[in-house]
């Protein structure tokens, strides 16, 4: 709010006013609930619930909208961990335990029911009308703050998150009432197409375009991928800003301006489409999951030391590869797409994402309290984790060279990007209309194996600064497989357009 309405003798009276009417807001929304028996308990979770909605929202200036909500609860333990902080512990402890104490102590009388009715219609009508008067006194005002200024009131805290937490589940509500979709139905491979595709899908995490040194960035932090022939296409743009909604996104038949996850999560995605066209489809996943997109395929997890054989402080990326081989060869027959869902540079902790001898560039931020650290440190543990995805890429291409019978080809794309302290910005997440370009500005690479001389690495150089998308996965994916289906659109396929 001071940011867009400074202290001073213009703003001041707005500024009061505003504190005013969001108290009343609040007063009105919880006395709609609170009554005898439920008023401590709603006080209490809301005080806690909003010291950790505080903290994320100052430390990392991210918004809890309904996105969020879904990143929150599709989060595993290992990555909350990630998050947990003294400045955590600080918050909750004095914003949250503190104030939850004062209120469990606090003695409440109540009256009768007929004098407890009578005093919430008092409450009620006075917050209301004292709203109204806060309002109409700082008219002008109200109206640029909700004209102009939409985004301020995605840092109400607690009305927000609970305005969210309603929309998310209204979409929960939706996808259950959506009948699940058959799509290209009609997918075929042609007779005459004998050769056997192999392809590995990299599915990157938060990665930025201009952190990759293919891209241009001055520190070398491609120094084994820049040894290969291959594309790196410097003008790609996700779905969206966070893992939950650009992997359902990037698989779906839906654009960034169509998706809403109740449709993409009730309709088949390209995946589905593949393998009923005769494809052998794998997940491997090291991230948190596939957020619904493999639910129907072959799906292992590496999060486990018990099936990843390389794990240090965690699963590395390159333990997806280690037994891969076997399931190729006892796919004898049919091509074959393979999907490798990376752990990549998943923050806030980028230090734990790369093995020691990957600390090329030092000093390195090792804390989550990001806004702690300088900007070199964080930067140094970032671009560390971006030179342990250029040597795992690598792997994937040397893996696909072992296997040149195939028509192999690998394909790297990352989910969205990050802020790292730009602007006082951290993380990803932010809806997409008020996301810095560094949230969506992804790195995505393509390398061609020797038996793809028909579509000939030169012709996709030309094409490495056009403008792409998210949106293009989907027709990419079914042209890499030669699969034919009128869901195809050969104008999206990176490979053909
Ligand atoms: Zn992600």
């Amino acid at each position: 709010m001071l940011e867009v309405y400074p202290l001073g003798y213009k703003n001041n009276g707005f500024l009061f006013s505003i504190a005013w009417g969001f108290t009343g807001v609040i007063i009105l929304l919880l006395s709609l609930v609170c009554f005898k028996h439920t008023i401590k308990p709603l006080i209490i979770f809301f005080l806690l619930l909003s010291s950790f909605a505080g903290y994320f929202m100052d430390s990392y200036n991210t918004v809890i909208d309904d996105s969020m909500i879904d990143n929150i609860l599709s989060t595993d333990i290992a990555e909350s961990l990630d998050l947990l902080s003294l400045k955590l512990i600080l918050y909750v402890t004095f914003l949250g335990v503190l104030p939850s104490y004062l209120v469990y102590k606090t003695k409440l009388s109540f009256g009768t029911r007929w004098q407890e009715s009578i005093a919430k219609i008092k409450l009620f009508t006075f917050t209301l009308l004292s709203i109204l008067a806060a309002v109409f006194i700082f008219s002008d005002f109200y109206s640029s703050f909700f004209r102009e200024h939409k985004p301020l009131r995605y840092y109400a805290n607690p009305s927000y998150y609970i305005f969210s937490t309603g929309k998310y589940i209204g979409g929960l509500f939706k996808q259950n009432a959506l009948v699940f979709k058959t799509i290209g139905k009609d997918a075929y491979i042609a007779e005459e197409d004998n050769d056997r595709e192999l392809i590995i899908f990299v599915v990157g995490e938060t990665a930025r375009a201009d952190r990759f040194s293919l891209n241009g960035y001055k520190r070398e932090t491609n120094p084994l991928l820049k040894k290969e022939t291959l594309v790196s296409f410097t003008n790609f743009w996700s779905c969206g800003t966070s893992t939950a909604i650009s992997v359902p996104c990037m698989f779906s038949k839906y654009t960034a301006s169509k998706y809403e996850k109740s449709k993409a999560l009730a309709t088949e995605n390209v995946l589905d489409i593949l393998k009923r066209a005769g494809v052998n489809v794998l997940w491997l996943d090291n991230n948190s999951n596939s957020k619904g997109v493999a639910d129907r395929v072959s799906y292992q997890s590496f999060r486990d030391a018990e099936i990843n054989p390389i794990c240090d402080t965690e699963c590395r990326d390159v333990g997806m590869l280690v037994n891969l081989q076997a399931y190729i060869d006892e796919h004898k027959q049919g091509d074959i797409l393979i999907v490798l869902h990376q752990m990549g540079q998943h923050g806030p902790a980028y230090y734990k994402r790369y093995p020691a001898e990957f600390e090329k560039f030092t000093p390195v931020c090792k804390t989550n309290q990001l806004e702690d650290c300088s900007k070199e440190e964080l930067n140094n543990a970032y671009d560390n984790a971006i030179l342990y995805t250029d040597y795992f890429l690598s792997k994937v291409i040397a893996f696909l060279k072992k296997n040149d019978a195939f028509e192999a080809a690998m394909f790297y794309v990352s989910d969205h990007g990050e802020s790292l302290g730009e602007n006082g910005l951290y993380l990803h997440g932010l809806p997409n209309f008020i996301a810095p370009d560094t949230q969506r500005h992804v790195p995505a690479v393509m390398w061609l194996g020797k038996n793809f001389d028909d579509m000939d690495i030169k012709s996709l150089l030309k094409k490495q600064n056009r403008k792409y998308s998210h949106d293009n996965v989907f027709h990419t994916l079914l042209g890499f497989m030669e699969v034919d289906t009128s869901v195809y659109d050969e104008k999206m396929d990176i490979l053909q357009n």
